[in-house]
């Protein structure tokens, strides 16, 4: 039965070693000081391991059943589910006004990772109440706030996002939902959606669907779309529950992982709603739940990589086979485990490197989230929002890989279920898909991010590697092992944008041919410098002296291995991003 341990060290010393968040004037950063961080983490660290991960297993061979147009949860995530409501973990990072914690959003991502490695499925339902809740604040009517978020953020109420259809899903512009204004407000909504994760259950008394759907008369295409807040029980004006609205689960869908939460067919057969938003401004409404949830999708990959990880390594150090070929080490026993065979150490070095590159990633840009949301930095708004795809595809597609890594460490029993292995693969599989496929994600990044303010937050991006390199360049024990591949990683991450920048415009095709590319040498590179700054923090501690010796020399090898081993990918990236279109778009369609 595979587990799963909280990071807690290594989310301690990129908060605290390598953001230094305590000491920014970002408000509310002055509270994080190593004790308070920790005694969040730890918490949520024992409800990772002792309450959520036992129920892993559990939810991916249970499953969610529909009974009755009533969807049941496996066994013990309705008292998990209290658990947490009852820890207030839903609106850690959400305002005091309404019931939340008002902690910063780079805690709450640190503990969103933790949750997620342990139960992604289970995590899923809090993760979209959050989400849902966001939208809401941001958009919604001081009515709406108060009918609704008081109890999201409590989550006694859980939330959904509506916008795949059958015939749509990229392209929402084809959307048939349909929403009929009412005399007193209200519309009436009619069509249906599928795919609606966590859209029934059993375990909260409400759940409160954010829907994309047209007004007729309104606009063509995606311009036409307006998000309505639509609840499964309506809220009379006391606030308690009124009738059963005309929304119903009409399947619940058999899938590949993520067994535990409720993919549902949502029927809308004149449901009453709200709009939340401006009319046909309804993208625009919906993409702040969309980028929160490409983050918290992002950082699903992450976790999943973490937990294959863990169970992969304990198992590299137990299972017995082979000598060492430099000679026997163990013995006592009948072989050596697996971990002395140079090829394993390749697979879980690819694995740890990537981890604890990608943890600073995440946290570094849930840091830029909250400067941009509570500092009102707009830099750090535009870097995100650049990021944001990169976040999204690198990491799942990345995490994904590592899962299949960790699985091979088992040989033949990673792909038995037993051992639950293949889980975590099955699991991080589709982050890779929802909240936009990653091709959608290297579009949004080639197409439109990169040009975003004329080009001002790459042009940023690019200055702030630069700036780093040049102000560390003097630090002997920086300069080869990490400055210097960081430095030709960023070159050919400008080569590739210069190329989209000269080619772009006349053959687009060659732009978006590169496109998913690009989204990884930009992944690459931001890992790069991540491992930069790590090391930079990492010698920092060992020059003044440290109780913890061993960690940070760990940190420095596990970084010259990402610098050496992954990020030279960057050349195999740029190789292709400058081949063009030609050899993708050669073939006509009829001669494949
Ligand atoms: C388990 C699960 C849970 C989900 N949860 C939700 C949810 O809660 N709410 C919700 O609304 N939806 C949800 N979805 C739907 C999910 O977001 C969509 O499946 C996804 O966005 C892709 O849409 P699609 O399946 O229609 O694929 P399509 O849009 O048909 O795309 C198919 C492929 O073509 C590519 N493609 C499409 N257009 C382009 C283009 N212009 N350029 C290049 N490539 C392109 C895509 O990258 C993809 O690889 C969920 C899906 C699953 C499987």
């Amino acid at each position: 039965m595979p587990s799963y341990t909280a990071p807690t060290r290594d989310m301690q010393f990129i908060l605290h070693d390598v953001l230094n968040v305590s000491e920014q004037d970002t408000p509310g950063y002055a509270e994080l000081d190593r004790d308070f961080t920790s005694a969040v983490l730890e918490e949520a660290g024992k409800i990772s391991s002792e309450v959520l991960s036992p129920l892993n297993p559990v939810g991916d061979s249970e499953g969610c059943v529909l009974e009755n147009g009533v969807v049941r949860t496996p066994k013990g995530f309705k008292a998990a589910f209290d658990q947490v409501r009852e820890g207030g973990w839903t609106a850690l990072d959400l305002p005091e006004e309404y019931g939340g914690q008002n902690m910063p959003y780079v805690l709450g991502t640190a503990v969103g990772e933790m949750f997620s490695g342990a139960n992604q499925a289970f995590t899923m339902y809090q993760g979209l109440t959050h989400g849902a809740a966001s939208a809401i604040l941001a958009h919604g009517s001081d009515q709406q706030k108060d009918t609704y978020l008081p109890n999201m953020f409590a989550c006694e109420w859980t939330g959904t996002m509506n916008l795949t259809e059958p015939h749509c899903g990229t392209d929402l512009g084809l959307m048939r939902t349909k929403a009929e204004p009412q005399d007193d407000g209200s519309f009436k909504l009619t069509g249906q959606k599928i795919f609606i994760s966590s859209g029934e259950h059993d375990m909260a008394d409400n759940i409160i669907h954010l829907v994309l759907a047209k007004i007729p008369g309104g606009p063509e295409g995606i311009k036409g779309v307006s998000l309505f807040i639509v609840p499964k029980f309506l809220v009379k004006e006391d606030g308690s529950l009124g009738d059963r609205n005309g929304v119903t689960c009409g399947k619940i869908e058999e899938k590949m992982g993520i067994h535990g939460n409720s993919t549902c067919v949502m029927n809308y057969d004149g449901a009453t709603g709200w709009l939340l938003g401006e009319e046909h401004k309804g993208m625009r409404a919906m993409f702040t739940m969309m980028n929160e949830a490409r983050i918290g999708v992002g950082m699903q990959g992450l976790a999943q990589a973490e937990v294959a990880y863990q169970n992969a390594l304990a198992y590299a150090k137990d299972r017995l086979q082979g000598r060492a070929v430099t000679g026997v080490k163990n013995p006592d026993g009948p072989a050596d485990p697996l971990i002395v065979h140079p090829d394993i150490r390749r697979s879980l070095m690819d694995q740890k490197s990537f981890i604890e590159g990608a943890r600073a990633f995440m946290l570094w840009g849930a840091e830029l989230i909250d400067r941009s949301h509570r500092g009102g930095d707009a830099d750090a708004e535009g870097l995100i929002s650049l990021m944001t795809p990169v976040i999204k595809g690198f990491l799942t597609d990345q995490g994904y890989d590592m899962t299949v890594l960790a699985q091979q460490v088992y040989g033949g029993h990673g792909y038995i279920e037993e051992w639950g292995m293949s889980q975590f693969t099955r699991d991080a599989r589709i982050a890779m898909i929802y909240e936009g496929a990653n091709g959608v994600q290297a579009l949004d990044l080639v197409g439109r991010k990169l040009a975003q303010d004329s080009g001002r937050h790459v042009m940023a991006f690019f200055e702030m590697v630069k700036t780093f390199i040049k102000e560390n360049e003097g630090d002997e024990a920086l300069k080869n092992d990490f400055l210097d591949p960081l430095k030709a990683a960023s070159k050919d991450l400008q080569a590739s944008a210069m190329f989209f920048m000269q080619n772009g415009m006349k053959n687009p095709n060659a732009a978006l041919a590169g496109s998913y590319d690009f989204m990884h040498l930009f992944g690459h590179v931001c890992l790069g410098l991540m491992w930069a700054r790590m090391a930079k923090a990492a010698h920092a501690a060992l020059e003044v002296g440290t109780s913890d010796e061993a960690f940070y020399r760990t940190k420095l090898a596990t970084g010259r291995f990402y610098m050496k081993r992954r990020l030279p990918a960057t050349a195999l990236h740029l190789a292709r991003i400058e081949s063009g279109a030609e050899p993708v778009m050669e073939l006509d369609a009829e001669a494949f």
